[in-house]
């Protein structure tokens, strides 16, 4: 499986401003020597030495992740402001989808703010499937591209819509077996498991952790327990998520724990908190390694940022 970040923002979007890219030029000019503009080759293997704060940003748009199974089926999970990215790649890239599955954790705007700039929704020969385990689904995505809002209704795509509120525990996408699992946020987000040929993956954003997601159970630890990646919600430092406790959000730290606990492989924390710049970031993502590190549940797990146009082979 692949993954690719196209948003990886919480709340709202938050690009990169001005003053901010003319401090990273700064900052890259500054570690220039002679020596690094002797040859194509000394130029890009000073540039790819740079470290990602530096020559590169985390990302501004809100969430949504592309997964890419084996056979190149596209799932998408929330529809984001990053949906912009992957509908200028699918155009560009003459990209001939025919069938789209798009699986939503809920309903909030950071979730569903690129959908109606979707321009496959255009396009008369592709089928879009929703998912949700809510009964609410085909209601809540058709007021949200309701007049006055958007300039058009939902009508005015000329691709076939499905909304398909997922029952019971599990269905199947082609060679995938893709399950969800509710969790605690303000009206309610579902995390979504996709396993497949022994792989799996988890998309848990919006998520507050609490003491009962330590108690394990038969159902939990079916869907967490040693999956190889989990995409989960890591927005605030510790002090933070005590004074907005309630806000439907984690700390990094927490969700450390929680992927000791289940024992998973790769940690993407997700989510960003749209005040938080760069630095910020980068200094939650060394204190996230060095927390692991001293960790009292000992298990092997690699964290990462989930970070904008990254590409993650499962
Ligand atoms: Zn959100
Ligand atoms: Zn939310």
């Amino acid at each position: 499986m692949l993954i690719r970040f196209r948003g990886v923002r919480g709340s709202y979007s938050k690009p990169l401003r001005p003053k901010a890219l003319k401090g990273k030029i700064s900052s890259v000019v500054q570690r220039i020597k002679t020596e690094d503009l002797e040859s194509p080759v000394c130029r890009e293997k000073f540039l790819s030495n740079l470290p990602d704060v530096i020559f590169g940003t985390v990302g501004g748009h809100t969430s949504c992740v592309e997964v890419r199974l084996s056979d190149d089926t596209l799932l998408i999970f929330d529809c984001g402001s990053g949906l912009s990215s992957l509908d200028e790649d699918l155009r560009k890239n003459r990209d001939d989808i025919r069938c789209i599955h798009i699986f939503l954790s809920h309903f909030h705007y950071d979730h569903l703010a690129g959908l109606p700039y979707f321009s496959i929704l255009f396009d008369k020969n592709v089928e879009v499937f929703f998912y949700s385990p809510s009964e609410e689904l085909e209601e809540n995505i058709t007021t949200f591209l309701r007049k006055p809002f958007h300039p058009i209704g939902i009508d005015a795509f000329g691709a076939k819509l499905h909304f398909i509120t997922l029952k019971g525990s599990g269905i199947k996408l082609g060679n995938s077996n893709i399950s969800w699992i509710k969790r605690n946020h303000p009206d309610t987000c579902y995390a979504y498991s996709v396993e497949e040929s022994g792989k799996k993956i988890i998309y848990s954003t919006d998520t507050e952790l609490t003491e009962s997601d330590f108690k394990r159970d038969s159902r939990t630890d079916h869907f967490f327990k040693r999956a190889d990646a989990i995409i989960l919600d890591g927005q605030y430092t510790l002090g933070e998520s005590i004074e907005k406790y309630n806000w439907g959000h984690t700390s990094y730290s927490m969700s450390v724990d929680f992927a000791l606990e289940h024992e998973i492989s790769q940690l993407f924390l997700f989510h960003h908190d749209p005040q938080y710049d760069d630095n910020k970031l980068e200094a939650i993502l060394r204190s996230s390694r060095w927390y692991c590190q001293r960790a009292v549940k000992k298990t092997e797990l690699k964290i990462d940022l989930a970070r904008e146009d990254r590409e993650i082979v499962i």
